[in-house]
């Protein structure tokens, strides 16, 4: 399930609240580096499977790839289980960059 920032504050209590208003004064210590654990581990868990077939990623395999995608503050990690998987995946980015090209260049927007 997915919920926002403004959901999860109010499913807070309130002793909690107040410690994240306080923490937040002092600077956000504490939550920077809550937020950065959290991001670690869902990075960890998005490598666990292949980003297009889905099939779990032995860790100590030499034959997995991993790519960081966008730009820096937004990058994104994909993990795929052999470079086939790799190679689908970056012909489906160069379609749809295309594909946007081609729509750009007919409707003149840059
Ligand atoms: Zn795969």
């Amino acid at each position: 399930m997915k919920i926002n920032l403004k959901d999860a504050l109010a499913s807070m209590d309130y002793h909690d609240l107040v410690q994240f208003h306080e923490d937040l004064q002092k600077g956000g210590h504490s939550t920077r580096q809550m937020v950065k654990e959290t991001i670690l581990t869902k990075e960890k868990q998005m490598g666990k499977f292949c980003h297009v077939c889905q099939s779990e990623i032995d860790p100590h395999s030499v034959h997995n790839y991993t790519i960081l995608l966008g730009p820096e503050g937004l990058r994104r990690k994909a993990s795929f289980c052999a470079l086939d998987c790799m190679e689908y995946f970056i012909s489906t980015i160069k379609k749809r960059a295309n594909e946007l090209k081609m729509k750009s260049d007919k409707t003149g927007d840059i």
